[in-house]
């Protein structure tokens, strides 16, 4: 049995407490690691160590620092059939998916910002009166990076990347479901020589670990991605310390299919933006919505598409759909299949728990599902499943669909598909939303800003925008006139 350690001090070891959780396969329902169970007192070294650390750590400048997030990448890199392998048996997504898109994506994370930090600069204010102001952007000093379960390596270092790069010495916890690349990644780290107390990474339940982390008075800055009910409990506990906060949290995402869209590239792209990693994407969308004059065709070739997604032990290569994450997750997402049939919905395909045969026999599967006749403002409509689970409705105008998919609480990303690009801009510019896709999905530039409005977050991630949130700004103000002042 793997006994997966925290990474404190440059080093691997298990809670201070010595307590243990178990980990479990998504794919066979069974336990096959244990992580720590840490709480304050973990904490507690991790800061002591990295306090010793953050005064070189900031010292060293952007190039050097660059040169470690470089070499990390490049070690991830060479293990990245290793790490891919884990991220599949942790999570129970395809094993494709891992290799494909989350281990060289965390490779992604960390060279780009390796490489945006050498290229980050900042204001300077020149004035006709002898007067120069200039920003410096310094590290914040010690920072809580939280991360979810669905991409686990891939958002972990979505946020630790531009934390370190801009000179911080960061905490960070991944979810106690999926620890295992984190794991790695710390292994990576050791290997590379990062130096002890720069980066911390301490395993365990969000309520105990995470809160201790939130709570912390000398941690100065969280940034966190993960539901919207924890983000709102870390607002509430980050607020009366003044804590810098960065929010990516839950989505309802629609996806408004024109009648003049490209209809086979739409049929494909809507097959994937439904379904891709069981659905537990905050990106993917659910709600699909679909102009009348192609409805009909449409719904029945997605039905068709879709059925031919069974899902199947995700280390099998020709495997469409995994398993979901925890057996807690599994129910959630039955129980809302059931509230849409309460609610008066047709199951069109899936709707059931699905158990492979063989080794996955007891492992956590459902069918992708896909429902027809529910009004726009139904719960299942208004609320994350965060499964393989999509709902599918006709719309007549443009005016209508637009307020259908501004209807949620969330506003996330909507992916828009039409071949009339007024329409397009039209509609981009009427969403209430974070991100809008016209005519594909998923499409990342790390450059681009990254996050939602209502309550899917507060801030954005990716590129510059994520290397002034690890820093502040200070403003400094000169007087270059010879022995004056103004
Ligand atoms: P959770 O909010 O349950 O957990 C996210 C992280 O926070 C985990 O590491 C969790 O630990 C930790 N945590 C839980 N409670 C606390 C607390 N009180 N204080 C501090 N940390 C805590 O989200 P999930 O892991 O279930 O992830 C799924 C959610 O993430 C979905 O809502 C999805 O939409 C959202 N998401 C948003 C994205 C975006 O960019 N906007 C991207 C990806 C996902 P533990 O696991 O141990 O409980």
């Amino acid at each position: 049995m793997i006994q997966i350690q925290n990474y404190i001090d440059g080093a691997l070891v298990p809670a201070v407490n010595g307590r243990t959780l178990d980990n479990y396969e998504p794919a066979t329902g069974a336990v096959y690691s244990t992580l720590p169970r840490s709480n304050a007192d973990d904490v507690a070294v991790a800061l002591a160590s990295a306090k010793r650390a953050f005064p070189q750590w900031k010292a060293l400048g952007p190039e050097d620092r660059s040169k470690y997030l470089q070499k990390i990448a490049d070690g991830i890199e060479a293990r990245l059939e290793e790490f891919a392998r884990a991220e599949t048996v942790d999570n129970g997504k395809p094993l494709w998916l891992s290799r494909s898109v989350d281990i060289p994506r965390a490779v992604q994370n960390m060279s780009f910002f390796a490489s945006a930090i050498r290229n980050f600069s900042s204001e300077a204010h020149p004035t006709t009166d002898n007067i120069l102001n200039y920003t410096l952007r310094q590290p914040i000093g010690i920072v809580g990076c939280i991360s979810p379960w669905n991409l686990p390596l891939y958002l972990f270092t979505w946020k630790i990347a531009p934390a370190l790069a801009s000179g911080n010495c960061v905490i960070a916890k991944p979810s106690e479901l999926t620890p295992m690349t984190a794991f790695l990644f710390s292994q990576v780290c050791i290997e590379v020589g990062l130096p002890a107390g720069v980066l911390a990474i301490i395993h365990g339940l969000g309520a105990e670990i995470g809160s201790a982390i939130v709570d912390h008075s000398d941690i100065s800055a969280i940034s966190f991605t993960g539901g919207t009910t924890t983000g709102a409990t870390i607002a509430r506990n980050a607020a009366p310390v003044f804590k810098k906060l960065s929010l990516e949290l839950g989505g309802k995402n629609a996806t408004i299919i024109f009648d003049d869209c490209d209809f086979e590239d739409t049929l494909k792209t809507t097959v994937r933006s439904s379904f891709a990693n069981q659905g537990e994407i905050c990106l993917c969308g659910s709600r699909i919505y679909v102009q009348r004059g192609i409805y009909e065709r449409f719904k029945n070739e997605f039905v068709e598409r879709v059925k031919k997604l069974q899902p199947a032990d995700p280390l099998i290569e020709t495997s469409k759909q995994g398993a979901l994450v925890s057996k807690e997750h599994l129910e959630k997402v039955l129980s809302y299949i059931q509230l849409a049939k309460d609610e008066g919905g047709t199951i069109l395909c899936g709707g059931n728990q699905v158990f492979p045969e063989g080794r996955c026999a007891n492992g956590w599967f459902v069918q992708p599902t896909v429902i027809e006749g529910l009004p726009y403002d139904c719960r299942t409509n208004q609320e994350e499943i965060f499964g393989p689970v999509v709902t599918i409705q006709p719309f007549d105008s443009e005016d209508e669909v637009v307020q259908y998919a501004n209807s949620t609480k969330y506003g996330l990303a909507t992916s828009v598909w039409t071949s009339n690009l007024t329409t397009a801009h039209r509609v981009a510019a009427n969403l209430h939303i974070g991100i809008v896709w016209i005519n594909c999905w998923l499409v990342r530039d790390l450059r681009t800003p990254f996050g939602g409005v209502k309550q899917s977050g507060v801030g954005r991630e990716g590129g510059f925008e994520a290397l002034r949130f690890f820093t502040e700004p200070k403003n400094v103000c000169i007087s270059l006139q010879p022995g004056g002042s103004h």
